[in-house]
């Protein structure tokens, strides 16, 4: 490990933004946060996690914390998605609350001030709440709604709806938060799971105004297994019930069909077609729970073979290794 000794005072509010692709939208960010944040007394430091940007992000980033120390940069070594850069932020983080945010303004920084408020009300996590979101198509309006009203329905922590990652979140918090290294990571549940005193505060999602959504159809569907399969056996269980009525169906088929073919004669519902539809029913069945089961093993397997989460490339501004890591990563990095 680095021997430097942190010179810098702990800042009171670290902001946490994941960066990718985000050309145009940094300079945007750096602008809107310093101005909110300036606006209060207590001193800030704005962490921008790179997650392998192919565009000019990088250096509009550094051409920011050129012109203000108060901005860290964590660069990857590639993509590894949002959920992990927001992580690597967390770690870095070294403020008594972390607000996460987007980078690209969709999440107004001004909300920051009333999350600030309810924090020093005394709620350790105040998670903001869209009331509307502008500029996304219906099918992702439609997919997102359901999405969280699945999630509220069948996960045991209760994670509030139509809630993103913007987020305020005392020391306390983050400091569970940076022990939990799972690696397909649902951070807004994660939050949820861990406790304390939480609120939301309603607030309108903007349209994106520059670039485009990083969250392809894809992308959406991997977020919301993580998140079912993360804090749900839900999937697992509802294979009991198929098995009930599967069998149950098996069972009544047997007497009715009999009493079929002394009606009807012995040639009544036989043959070949109705077995062959009948095999692929279940088949498909069984595949699909085959299938689910096999979500849950690579989670186990992810788990089992315990890869660091993100690698760093480069970082500008932050001192040392990340803060509070599980023993493992800690000795890992003090060995480099
Ligand atoms: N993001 C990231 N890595 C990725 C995808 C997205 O760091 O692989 C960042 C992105 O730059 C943005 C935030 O995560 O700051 C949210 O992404 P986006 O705005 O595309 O999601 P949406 O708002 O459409 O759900
Ligand atoms: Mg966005």
């Amino acid at each position: 490990m680095s021997i430097s000794t942190s010179t810098t005072v702990k800042p009171r509010y670290s902001i946490v933004t994941p960066i990718y692709n985000e050309e145009g939208n940094v300079p945007r960010l750096y602008d809107r946060i310093r101005q909110v944040m300036d606006s209060q007394p207590d001193t800030w430091e704005l962490i921008m996690v790179n997650d392998g940007s192919r565009d000019q992000s990088l250096i509009q980033m550094q051409e920011a914390a050129a012109r203000d120390p108060r901005v860290k940069i964590i660069n990857f070594a590639r993509n590894f998605g949002h959920q992990i850069a927001v992580t690597a932020g967390i770690d870095y983080a070294r403020g008594n609350a972390v607000v996460l945010i987007d980078a690209d303004l969709q999440d107004p920084p001004e909300v920051i001030l009333e999350m600030i408020e309810r924090w020093k009300a005394g709620y350790e996590v105040v998670y903001a709440v869209r009331a509307e979101r502008k500029g996304e198509n219906w099918f992702k309006l439609f997919t997102a709604k359901l999405f969280y009203r699945v999630i509220y329905r069948i996960t045991d922590v209760n994670i509030p709806l139509d809630t993103g990652d913007f987020r305020l979140m005392d020391e306390r918090v983050v400091n569970v938060l940076r022990r939990m290294r799972e690696h397909n990571r649902f951070i807004r549940g994660m939050t949820s799971w861990v406790g304390f005193r939480q609120t939301g505060v309603k607030y309108v999602r903007e349209a994106r105004e520059i670039g485009e959504t990083k969250y392809p159809l894809r992308k959406m569907i991997r977020f919301a297994w993580d998140a079912v399969t993360g804090f749900s056996y839900f999937p697992l269980q509802i294979m009991i019930y198929f098995s009930f009525i599967l069998g149950l169906i098996g069972i009544l088929t047997i007497p009715v069909i009999a009493v079929l073919r002394i009606q009807y004669g012995p040639d009544f519902f036989g043959g070949q077609a109705t077995t062959i539809v009948v095999l692929l029913l279940i088949g498909s069945f069984q595949l699909f729970f085959l299938f689910v089961l096999g979500q849950y093993v690579a989670r186990i397997y992810d788990e089992a073979r315990d890869r660091p989460l993100y690698v760093v490339a480069s970082t500008i501004g932050v001192e040392g290794s990340p803060l509070a890591l599980p023993q493992r990563e800690q000795s890992l990095s003090e060995n480099s």
